[in-house]
């Protein structure tokens, strides 16, 4: 394992990296059922994130600093949503992973007033609490998040932009969904030192 001040400045760099290559994949979801901003929000925001001295900091307040720039860099609904579900993770970092992902989930829940079945990025982060609350290992992760995110293609939206087209939000990936999961398999990657 790579020392904990390393490991944010590590996921920040990576996560950079990856949401330039997925940009147009989310803007292409969000074009479907939002205003086709999500990949451009989430490249800018981590692009910020990176470009932040995190390494210097001890591991909360790494997990912060990264929170309050998402918060600040991103115009759109993910924005608020990513950065408080850090900032929470921030506050929990002396916990275990089960409790830092139920901190990320809760944090979200309460900033964007929905429920997992609303069709958001609640519908990957809940069960990925639910699989680390059982014990489960990085593969149970990985597969409670491709999971969670594939029920989001029947589900109805009910909060967010989305909620807007109704019906119509029907038969698409929720865009938030599909970034959280691509999220979830970044740490695992990371965790597992790919
Ligand atoms: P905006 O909707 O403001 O354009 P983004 O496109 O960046 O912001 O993010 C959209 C995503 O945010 C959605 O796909 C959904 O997953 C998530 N989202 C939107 N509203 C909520 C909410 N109230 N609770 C949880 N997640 C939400
Ligand atoms: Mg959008």
């Amino acid at each position: 394992m790579m020392p904990e001040a390393d490991l944010i400045a590590t996921l920040a760099a990576r996560a950079a990296t990856l949401f330039t290559a997925h940009e147009e994949e989310l803007t292409t979801l969000d074009r479907a059922i939002g205003d086709g901003d999500h990949g451009a929000n989430l490249r800018r925001g981590f692009d910020a994130v990176a470009s932040e001295p995190l390494s210097a900091l001890p591991l909360g307040e790494a997990l912060k600093k990264a929170g309050m720039v998402l918060v600040m860099k991103v115009g759109g609904a993910s924005g608020p949503l990513y950065g408080s579900a850090l900032m929470a993770m921030g506050k929990a970092a002396d916990s275990d992973a089960s409790t830092l992902a139920h901190a990320a989930f809760d944090a979200v829940k309460a900033r964007g007033k929905a429920e997992p079945g609303a069709k958001t990025m609640l519908d990957v982060l809940a069960p990925v609490a639910e699989a680390l609350g059982r014990g489960g290992g990085i593969a149970e992760v990985r597969a409670a998040a491709d999971a969670g995110l594939e029920a989001t293609r029947p589900m109805r939206a009910t909060k967010g932009r989305a909620a807007f087209l109704g019906e119509r939000s029907i038969g698409h990936l929720d865009p938030g969904a599909r970034s959280s999961a691509l999220l979830i398999h970044l740490i695992c990657d990371v965790l597992e030192g790919k």
